[in-house]
């Protein structure tokens, strides 16, 4: 039996048709952004033009770091705590995306291709709360 799964925080992702996560985009100048942005912050765009947009796919681990000590209140995690792998990831749409590894810290690389997955972040009242995160290919 599968445990029932909700995202972690509404509205920043869906994984229904695939890991999809929603951000935003200049018509203009074609600027990512996740979250979503309320204007272009390019310093080179003539006209800030904000649409909604969803992300998904994958990228290059650009840098990483491991976290060994619990988050502090309001973000959760299932105790006792289990130190993992925070990532800096390049995507391939030109966002930069900060997110929790799938993988330990054993199998890091730099340079590494990495593609976007929704998986549990802590469990709480009979449910599976997720997040995206990046697994190594
Ligand atoms: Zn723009």
């Amino acid at each position: 039996m599968s445990q029932q799964r909700e995202p972690a925080v509404a509205g920043l992702f869906s994984e229904e048709d695939g890991v999809r996560l929603h951000g935003a985009k200049c018509t203009t100048c074609n600027t990512p952004y996740f979250p979503k942005a309320a204007h272009c912050r390019n310093p080179d765009c003539d006209e800030s033009k904000i649409e909604p947009c969803s992300f998904g796919g994958g990228g290059v681990l650009w840098s990483y770091s491991v976290a060994d000590f619990p988050p502090p209140a309001p973000h959760k995690y299932d105790k006792p705590f289990v130190p993992y792998v925070i990532g800096v990831v390049d995507m391939d749409n030109g966002l930069r995306l900060v997110g929790q590894m799938a993988d330990g810290l054993e199998a890091m690389r730099i340079g590494a291709r990495v593609e976007l997955a929704i998986e549990s972040i802590y469990h709480e009242a009979g449910k599976a709360f997720t997040s995206w995160k990046f697994k190594l290919l």
